[in-house]
């Protein structure tokens, strides 16, 4: 029997991050994948997804061309074309991923694994030890109960992202962030889209302030959202489906062509072989502590498996931290509040730590400050003024408790507020630290500055507007 160190069970971003890291820091590594390796996200999530959304993005600008004096006569757009391009990106980056694992000489097995004992991983009939695994498998479309997804009318994020042709009419129900951003997509490509959310908004986990302006954003450009509804039924006709749709007592009848299931994901759990060895579930998800152990010895999960918070970096820093502790490194326990999380459809959302509501339920006085795209040069400049940025900060302490972006292109503006979070920075050093102008995350500083009212480059009366302590959310 093959002997590792560490053997990884999924090559999705938690596991092949794991792997390389392993390697890297000299542990014998093998890594099963059953498909292909980037797991979800790169084949059939993230990646292609934001391939798509790049070719809305290209195809608003070319539609709104005469804005800037450009005139373009009959643009037709080749949706085929832009899937054919998600699916070259995919391969690219596949590939990438496969050569640095055989660069950092992680040995590759491409078949479906599961534990057989404590220590003993089984695969293609082969049987290899390693002293430490770690469960990478992540998860899969969450399905409704008495929803059949039939893969051609009612189906998941991976036959959206598979399919050749925009829908005429769809119906998505769920509104977090495979939700709207397929709504984002395939309504700029002409599709009639409606949005079904159990909750009383769209992206819910957001702060509420964000959620309000994107629901704005969407029904200003004719994406439907029934929220606080809840979906009774899906009927299946050849070619299509009657959703009905409990809303405040009443019934909608919504007819589709395509209906998306988008309501979040479960673990991929099964056929591990986790129940004969007692590894500890809750609700489907690996249970975990902070050094990514499970209950059992010698057995880590990291990623989507574990439940933790369901984002590819997120999984991607578990791995790094599990091998890195296995290792004898000392390494800061992750602290989910301070993770980055991003939407991204048009305006994006981008969001770290604390929404306003959630740093009042955590205990803190708060304050707020805000700074609209609107005031923005580069924003101006560029003819993208939706949205703004909103700092929710400790009002004793001026502790940057959260970040709250929604606007075009704002995503990358993460990378600055997560580390602000993440240092614990105050609104002053948020406020004082000097950006390029004209840049968007100089809306950063004027939304620091505005939590007292300090913000240059807003009207007195309304900065002070922002500035005033609040009791209620939103
Ligand atoms: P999600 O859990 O984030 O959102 C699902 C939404 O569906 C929620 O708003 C929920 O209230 C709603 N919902 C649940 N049951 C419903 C029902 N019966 N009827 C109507 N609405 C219902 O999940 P998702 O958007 O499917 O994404 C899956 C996972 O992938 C998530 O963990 C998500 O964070 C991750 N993801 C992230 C990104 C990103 O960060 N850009 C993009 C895609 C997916």
């Amino acid at each position: 029997m093959a002997s590792f160190d560490i053997a990884v069970i999924g090559g999705g971003p938690g596991g092949y991050v794991a792997a390389i890291r392993a390697a890297q820091l000299g542990f014998h590594t093998v890594l099963f994948e059953a498909e292909r390796v980037g797991g979800l996200c790169l084949n059939w999530g993230c990646i292609p997804s934001k391939a798509l959304l790049r070719n809305a993005d290209v195809l608003a600008l070319v539609r709104n061309a005469s804005v800037w004096g450009i005139h373009v006569d009959g643009v037709t757009a080749d949706y085929g074309a832009a899937v054919d391009r998600s699916r070259k990106v995919v391969d690219q980056i596949v590939g990438g991923v496969e050569g640095l694992l055989r660069d950092n000489g992680v040995t590759v097995v491409p078949a479906r694994a599961r534990l057989a004992a404590p220590g003993v991983v089984e695969a293609g009939g082969e049987r290899v030890e390693a002293r430490w695994v770690i469960i990478a498998t992540g998860g899969t479309p969450r399905r409704l109960p008495g929803v059949e997804i039939d893969g051609d009318v009612v189906i998941t994020s991976r036959e959206a992202l598979a399919r050749r042709t925009p829908p005429q009419r769809a119906v998505i129900i769920g509104a977090g962030p495979i939700g709207v951003e397929f709504a984002h997509l395939w309504s700029t490509y002409g599709t009639e889209v409606t949005l079904v959310e159990l909750l009383d908004t769209v992206l819910p986990q957001e702060d509420p302030d964000v959620s309000r302006a994107l629901r704005r954003s969407f029904e200003a450009r004719g994406i439907r959202c029934l929220t606080s509804a809840r979906v009774a039924s899906v009927d299946r006709s050849a070619k299509e489906a009657r959703v009905t749709v409990e809303q405040a007592g009443e019934r909608v009848v919504l007819e589709a062509d395509t209906v998306l299931v988008a309501v979040g994901f479960a673990a991929n759990t099964t056929d591990l072989g986790l129940e004969a060895l007692g590894v500890a579930t809750d609700r489907g998800f690996v249970v975990i502590d902070e050094t990514m152990a499970t209950n059992v010895p010698g057995i880590l999960a990291i990623g989507d498996v574990t439940g933790k918070l369901m984002l590819a970096h997120v999984a991607m820093q578990q791995g790094v931290a599990a091998v890195e502790r296995l290792a004898g490194r000392e390494v800061p326990v992750l602290d989910y509040v301070q993770m980055p999380r991003a939407t991204f459809c048009q305006p994006q959302v981008g969001s770290v730590g604390y929404t306003e509501p959630g740093a009042r339920a955590a205990g803190f006085e708060v304050r707020v400050g805000r700074f609209p795209f609107t005031a923005l040069g580069k924003a101006i400049a560029v003819g993208e003024t939706e949205g703004f940025v909103k700092v929710v900060a400790d009002a004793e302490t001026k502790q940057v408790l959260g970040i709250h972006v929604i606007g075009h292109d704002i995503v990358d503006l993460m990378g600055e507020a997560s580390l602000a979070v993440l240092l614990e920075v105050t609104t002053e050093e948020l406020g004082f630290a000097v950006r390029v102008h004209p840049t968007l995350p100089e809306a950063l500083k004027e939304a620091a500055l505005a939590v007292d009212g300090e913000a240059i480059h807003i009207a007195r009366r309304r900065a002070q507007q922002a500035a005033a302590p609040r009791g209620g959310s939103g």
